[in-house]
C-alpha cells in the first residue's frame, strides 16, 4: 500500500470549496508511471509456491503478472489477471492489500516493505482498458442456454461474465439505475474515482451475450420462481442492500443516518458539496464503511469525526492501514464505547456513550457512561438481506447454499454477500466465478 494520504482540511475555516473537494475526493493512490511500474516489477522474487497467490481470494498469478509487466507485456499482464478477476481493476484500488496478497510477500522481510501488488495489478488492468480495441475473452461457442441473474454487483456480474464466456446467454436484473452494486455505491468515492465502476461494467459487457435489465428487483417485481421457470437456471447475487438499524432509542431523529446511504449518496452526487454533512458527526461501526464514512465527512468539510466502536482496535475489520487513515484525515478513534441514546428536540443533538469492556470473553458495560454532543451520526453496525419471499432456505439470515453454490431450491444457484457476507469485493467475485462453472457442470450432467 502505498502512503497516507493526506486531505486538504480546513478546520473551523469555511466549508471546502470546489477545488479543495476535488481534490478531497480524488484518487486515494497516484497510480505508477511506465517506469516506476518497471522498478517495482524488479523487486519481485518470483517465489515458488508464492504466498501472495495463496493469500488472493482469486489465487491471481501474481508472480506471472508481474514479470509480464517486467517484460513489457501489459496485455499479457492485464489477461493474467483478469483471467482469475475480471474485477481486478476495482480489486487492485479497493483491496485491502495490507492484510492479502502485500502482507505476506516476502520482500517485506528483507526491504521492511512489500512488492506494490495493488498498484502494479492497477497499471496493467488500467493499461488494457484504456488501450484495448477489443475485450480479451472470447465467448464459447453459444449453448443455447438463458441464465438470470439477481442483482448488478460484483457476485452477479461476474458470473455473468463466466457465464458468457462459457457460452451462455446472461440476463441481470438490477434493482438500482447503475449496475455494479457495492462497486458503484458502497465505497469511498476516493476508492474509485473518475466513475471506475462503470467503466468497469461496461469493459466487462463487451464480452457480449449480457443483457443488465434495471430497476427490476427480484423479490418485489419478480419471484425467483418466475425466474426459474423462464431460465435454465438462476444464480443470485443480491448482496445485502439493507443498513442495519443500531436498536438504539432516539433512532428516528433526524440526523441519525445509515451510512451506506451517505456513501451512496455522495457516489452518485455530481456535486459532492449537495451531499448535507453536519459539523459535528459521531461514526458508530468498526468496519470499512464506518472507515470510509468517516474519512469522507472529513472531505466534505465536518469540523469534528469522531468514530466510535464497541470494542478495541485489533477487533475493527477495517485494517490498521484503514484506520490510520482515518486518524491521519483527522478522524478521532474512540474504542470500548457503544452508543446507548441519542438525543434531541426534533433532531439529534447528542449521544450517550457507554463504556464497554470484554470480561470472560462477554462485552459488558462498565457503568461509566458519557455524553458527546452532534448534529449528525453515521451508523455503520452492518446490512442484512433484503427479504425473499417464497425463496430459498435462509440460515441466521444469509442464503443457504452446498458445496455447489446450489440453495434448497432446484436450479437456483447463490453467492456472494447474501450467503457469506459481508466481506470484500474480491471475494464476491471468486463466489461469482465459481458459481458460473457450478452452474454450467449442473447443466451439462443435466443434459447428459
Ligand atoms: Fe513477488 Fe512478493 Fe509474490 Fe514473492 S510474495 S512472488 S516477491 S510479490
Amino acid at each position: 500500500m502505498s502512503a497516507i494520504k493526506h486531505l486538504a482540511l480546513a478546520d473551523g475555516g469555511p466549508p471546502p470549496g470546489a477545488a479543495e473537494l476535488a481534490a478531497n475526493f480524488g484518487d486515494l493512490h497516484a497510480p505508477l508511471s511506465r517506469a516506476q511500474a518497471a522498478i517495482e516489477a524488479d523487486a519481485c522474487l518470483y517465489c515458488y509456491d508464492a504466498p501472495c497467490v495463496r493469500a488472493c481470494p482469486t489465487a491471481i498469478d501474481i508472480p506471472r503478472f508481474i514479470h509480464q509487466i517486467s517484460t513489457g507485456n501489459l496485455e499479457g499482464s492485464a489477461h493474467t489477471i483478469l483471467s482469475a478477476n475480471i474485477m481486478g481493476g476495482t480489486c487492485a484500488r479497493a483491496c485491502p492489500t495490507e492484510v492479502l496478497c502485500e502482507g505476506v510477500c516476502v520482500v517485506n522481510r528483507t526491504k521492511g516493505a512489500p512488492v506494490k501488488i495493488g498498484l502494479l495489478q492497477r497499471f496493467a488492468v488500467d493499461h488494457l482498458m484504456e488501450t484495448a480495441r477489443a475485450h480479451p475473452f472470447a465467448r464459447a461457442p453459444r449453448t443455447g442456454r438463458r441464465l438470470a441473474v439477481a442483482g448488478a454487483g460484483p457476485a452477479g456480474l461476474s458470473f455473468a461474465h463466466r457465464a458468457a464466456m462459457l457460452g451462455h446467454d446472461v440476463r441481470v436484473l438490477e434493482a438500482r439505475p447503475r449496475a455494479g452494486g457495492l462497486n458503484e455505491y458502497g465505497l469511498a468515492a476516493y476508492k474509485m474515482a473518475d466513475d471506475f465502476a462503470a467503466r468497469e461494467v461496461e469493459f466487462l459487457l463487451g464480452i457480449g451475450g449480457i443483457t443488465i435489465e434495471h430497476g427490476i428487483a427480484v423479490g418485489r417485481d419478480v419471484t425467483l420462481e418466475q425466474l426459474a421457470a423462464e431460465h435454465d437456471a438462476v444464480f443470485v447475487g443480491i448482496g445485502l442492500g439493507r443498513a442495519a438499524r443500531a436498536a438504539v432509542p432516539g433512532e428516528a431523529l433526524a440526523g441519525v443516518d445509515d451510512a451506506i446511504a451517505f456513501i451512496a449518496a455522495l457516489r452518485q452526487a455530481a456535486d459532492k458539496a449537495s451531499v448535507p454533512i453536519g459539523s459535528r458527526v459521531v461514526v458508530i461501526g468498526g468496519g470499512n464503511t464506518a472507515i470510509d464514512a468517516a474519512v469522507q465527512a472529513r472531505c466534505l468539510g465536518a469540523a469534528s469525526v469522531t468514530l466510535v466502536y464497541r470494542r478495541g482496535p485489533e477487533q475493527m475489520s477495517a485494517t490498521m492501514w484503514e484506520q490510520d487513515l482515518a486518524r491521519m484525515n483527522g478522524v478521532a478513534m474512540r474504542f470500548w464505547s457503544q452508543p446507548v441514546a441519542f438525543e434531541g428536540e426534533g433532531a439529534v443533538t447528542h449521544v450517550t456513550l457507554a463504556e464497554t469492556a470484554l470480561i470472560d470473553g462477554r462485552l459488558v458495560p462498565t457503568g461509566r457512561t458519557d455524553r458527546v454532543a452532534c448534529d449528525q451520526v453515521l451508523l455503520a453496525v452492518g446490512q442484512q438481506m433484503d427479504a425473499l419471499p417464497g425463496g430459498p432456505r435462509i440460515d441466521a439470515g444469509k442464503l443457504w447454499i452446498d458445496g455447489r453454490y446450489q440453495t434448497s431450491l432446484p436450479g437456483i444457484f447463490a453467492g456472494g454477500d447474501a450467503v457469506a457476507g459481508p466481506d470484500l469485493t474480491v471475494q464476491a467475485v471468486e463466489d461469482g466465478k465459481r458459481a458460473a462453472h457450478a452452474v454450467d457442470r449442473w447443466l451439462k450432467e443435466r443434459a447428459a
